[in-house]
């Protein structure tokens, strides 16, 4: 007979999920109860009212969508992008990529502005894209690379967008609770995010968020939007403000409790907090990985925070250290994406996993397992570095 499945108790420090707070875990247990019931729609409600505050918004069209990241990115291109609307799509990463995908798959014209992997994407370029084409209806690009570990201008590359009349549409799965982000100050259109990043919830629900303009838009449409399920304005229904809440799907209950805890956890912590010990144990990690002798991707100035990708030492074998940290440690890290593959390790502190702890365990598992495999680092000082950093 099939016997119930446990799992084991890792610490994931890779790409996403990350690390599941108990209290997160503890609310998800508690009784399922109807999708209409009053006291749901008043958790929805303090859901919703969170995220605006998070998102730093006052947009009304702001909810999580029922499905992971994923979904949050096709809400967006699917209720804006109308065949033949042409998009400027950045592309410095996989999700970029994915982007440019969903512009081509409903219709649109993609003008891609690519840039390496590991670096920013670059200002100039897109003014000189906005230069070259008229008519262009939105700016897509991804804040936080979770691919390479880059984050974006995003203030600047959504005032190019303003200055030209389009829309931008914004990729902030990992950044939302880790980075700073302002929607309405930096005037994003349409933002998605996710809950396994750095809000470190269960995957599996996306926190859109829609501005005025962009509601406009999708209300003018001439073509009907091509998805039933992602349809703003028929999800909305349910997720709209008042009490009338019509059926148009069944809600996930649970992961909603879930949501509803971390987002309480982050009003207990502050926003501004928690962007704060993001950074910090970063510098720990940092400080421990590079007295190692361990080097980062991407520039200092470009870092994520919450993503550290850094090159696997010269003769080390990528997939076996991994298996190592697994299997005596415990412990999650990510492998590179691409052409980054086998030469960069992808080092997650996201939300709950950002903690001293954490830092102090990875530096000593990879320090110990790459001892055992003779690999050219730096022993015995790692440790000593990160503490420096946590006693500041
Ligand atoms: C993880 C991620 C996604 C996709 O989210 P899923 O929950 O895996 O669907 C999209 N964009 C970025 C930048 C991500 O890191």
């Amino acid at each position: 007979m099939t016997t119930s499945f446990h799992p084991p108790v890792r610490t994931l420090m890779g790409p996403g999920p990350s690390d599941v707070s108990p209290r997160v875990l503890a609310a998800m247990a508690r009784p399922t109860i109807g999708h209409l019931d009053p006291e749901f729609i008043r958790m929805m409600d303090e859901v919703k009212a969170m995220l605006k505050t998070f998102f730093k918004t006052d947009n009304e069209l702001t909810m999580p969508i029922s499905a992971p990241g994923s979904a949050g990115m096709e809400a967006c291109f699917v209720n804006l992008i109308e065949p033949g609307d042409k998009v400027i799509v950045c592309q410095n990463g996989v999700f970029g990529g994915r982007m440019k995908e969903n512009v081509v798959r409903f219709g649109g014209e993609c003008i891609l502005v690519e840039d390496e992997w590991g670096t920013a994407i670059s200002v100039e370029k897109v003014k000189a894209a906005f230069a070259a084409h008229d008519n262009i209806k939105a700016l897509a690009f991804v804040h936080a690379e979770t691919s390479t570990g880059v984050r974006s201008d995003a203030k600047a590359l959504c005032k190019i967008a303003q200055d030209n009349n389009a829309l931008s549409i914004v990729d902030a799965v990992t950044s939302l609770g880790g980075v700073e982000l302002d929607v309405d100050g930096w005037g994003i259109d349409a933002i998605y995010s996710g809950t396994q990043k750095c809000l470190s919830c269960p995957p599996g629900i996306s926190p859109v968020s829609f501005s005025d303009k962009a509601v406009d838009v999708v209300k003018n449409r001439k073509t009907p939007v091509p998805s039933w399920f992602l349809d703003t304005n028929l999800v909305m229904g349910y997720w709209g403000g008042g009490g009338k809440r019509a059926y148009h799907h069944t809600a996930p209950v649970n992961s909603l409790y879930a949501l509803h805890e971390s987002l309480v956890m982050l009003e207990e912590e502050g926003l501004e907090n928690a962007w704060a010990r993001h950074q910090k144990h970063h510098l720990a990690l940092r400080a421990g990985l590079e007295a190692m002798g361990i080097g980062f991707l991407v520039d200092e100035a470009d870092r994520l925070p919450q993503l550290n990708s850094v090159y696997i030492p010269e003769g080390v074998d990528d997939a076996a250290v991994r298996a190592a940290l697994l299997k005596n440690y415990n412990l999650e890290i990510g492998a590179g994406l691409g052409a980054l593959a086998g030469k960069v390790w992808r080092i997650g502190l996201m939300g709950s996993a950002a903690t001293q702890r954490n830092v102090m365990l990875c530096l000593d598992a990879l320090e110990n397992t790459l001892a055992d495999m003779n690999a050219p680092i730096n022993t015995g000082v790692a440790a000593q570095a990160a503490a420096a950093v946590f006693s500041e």
